[in-house]
């Protein structure tokens, strides 16, 4: 038993879906506004591999977090609104996917507040977590989050458990991510911007999530999962997923948690 999880977990598994839709290849190239063949593709996450993805949830009675830009999420309303219905956490990922390593703080500000009233229109309530589009904060994002009222970020690297991030007299948790457990980087093939990653076996990937997994198990850390509906929206890669939680549900002591639920914990513990 690690200690740091509630009872007897030994290890959790926290599945993020980012919605990007079209919002990453409008935000990274606005020319790429008028390529419909590569919008089509970006389209399939919130047409197909969403309703698929939550189907599967539903099989294992998993509940998980889906971050989305603002602009997906107004153009999508019955499907942040079924989201919600079935019990998973909706958080915030940008308007338009806008990576923020350079923007000036009144336009990062103007981004978030966006955001934050589209998801608020939609879910009900302000989002509570944040996923920075590419994982590229700025130096201003966390004191912006904590300003206003999130309770987590999941963008950063630097561990493999939540840790708090102190600013002023808030708090704010981080549910750290990493590359290697975000399957952009295994089966994006996007030649009309520029985006050629080596087009992976699914059955590859799944032999790297298990093994992440493992490690996760030994360790008694949080695996935290990014992955892309339009991407592993895909048959074949969706039953790479399906595969590893059937593999971590055959240890004892996994448990699946939705972000807002491990920031909640992780506050309160
Ligand atoms: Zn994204």
């Amino acid at each position: 038993m690690s200690g740091i999880w509630p009872g007897t977990t030994q290890c959790v598994i926290t599945l993020g879906f980012d919605i990007d839709g079209v919002s990453s290849w409008i935000g990274r190239d606005p020319s790429l506004a008028e390529r419909p063949g590569l919008l089509s593709m970006a389209e399939y996450g919130p047409k197909r591999g969403v309703p698929r993805i939550l189907k599967l949830l539903d099989k294992y009675d998993i509940k998980a977090t889906f971050y989305i830009p603002g602009y997906v999420a107004e153009t999508h309303e019955d499907m942040v609104t079924e989201i919600i219905r079935l019990g998973h956490e909706v958080g915030h990922h940008g308007y338009m996917h806008e990576p923020l390593g350079t923007v000036p703080i009144d336009q990062e500000t103007e981004i978030l507040e966006k955001g934050i009233s589209i998801l608020k229109r939609l879910t009900g309530q302000n989002p509570k977590g944040y996923r920075a589009p590419q994982f590229d904060s700025s130096n201003n994002t966390l004191a912006l989050l904590a300003q206003h009222d999130f309770v987590y970020d999941t963008s950063m690297h630097d561990n493999d458990v939540p840790y708090i991030h102190q600013i002023g007299a808030k708090k704010l948790v981080e549910i750290p991510v990493k590359w290697i457990l975000d399957d952009f980087g295994y089966f994006a093939y996007v030649p009309q911007a520029g985006v050629t990653s080596a087009m992976q076996d699914p059955q590859s990937v799944f032999e790297t999530y298990a093994a992440e997994f493992d490690g996760a198990y030994k360790y008694g850390t949080l695996m935290t999962m990014t992955i892309h509906p339009q991407i592993s929206g895909r048959p074949s890669r969706l039953l790479s997923l399906e595969r590893l939680i059937q593999y971590a549900k055959t240890h004892p002591n996994v448990k699946f948690m939705r972000g807002i639920d491990i920031a909640e914990y992780w506050l309160n513990r």
